[in-house]
């Protein structure tokens, strides 16, 4: 299995060693031709408006929203989810994103999270990060706080964290994104 990393900008690296962890071979995504051969695709953190308008400058924008739309599995961390949820960017989730929604207050935080599911709380490291007002379905919230907002979900093909994952020593995120793509195919 080889999963692919948009590498134009973020946390990349990270996401690298996450992966690696999970025991699956990673490529670094900086063009349209390395979109081929991927078994799936992480967007990281970073900066969305960045992130898109290199997509756009790659020609990547679409091609990858045709790859998310057509089932390639993606895992949005933060700006990733940002992306994954605008319908003019890669429009994989459908639902409600607010940019920044945390403000200026709480810029950056760390809290326990629940987890639908799981036994143990997952440390969520949150980056100027946006959050999901709602999510309509096919998608559906795996992580709302006790205020309501949902900061990770999941629509068929495609996985969300407002939180990054990617800076904790917890695999739990990445071996369900690997997990997913596993089971996806029979
Ligand atoms: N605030 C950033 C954005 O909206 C996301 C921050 C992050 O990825 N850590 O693009």
């Amino acid at each position: 299995m080889v999963i692919g990393v948009l590498a134009l900008q973020g946390a990349v690296s990270e996401h690298v060693v996450k992966l690696q962890a999970c025991g699956v071979a990673t490529k670094l995504i900086n063009e349209l031709s390395d979109l081929a051969g991927i078994d799936g695709i992480v967007i990281p953190g970073g900066e969305s408006t960045t992130i898109r308008k290199l997509l756009v400058r790659e020609q990547m924008l679409t091609p990858l929203k045709q790859l998310v739309k057509s089932g390639l599995p993606v895992f949005g961390t933060c700006a990733g989810l940002v992306l994954l949820a605008q319908p003019d960017s890669l429009d994989g989730l459908n639902g409600q994103v607010e940019r920044n929604g945390f403000g200026r207050q709480r810029e950056s935080f760390e809290t326990e999270l629940t987890v639908m599911g799981w036994s143990r709380p997952f440390h969520g490291v949150f980056i100027r990060a946006p959050f999901l007002t709602r999510v309509e379905t096919p998608a559906k919230p795996i992580v709302t706080l006790p205020d309501g907002r949902i900061v990770a979900a999941q629509q068929a093909n495609v996985l969300v964290t407002a939180f990054h994952p990617e800076l904790t020593d917890d695999g739990r995120f990445h071996q369900l994104f690997i997990d997913e793509i596993v089971r996806g195919r029979g």
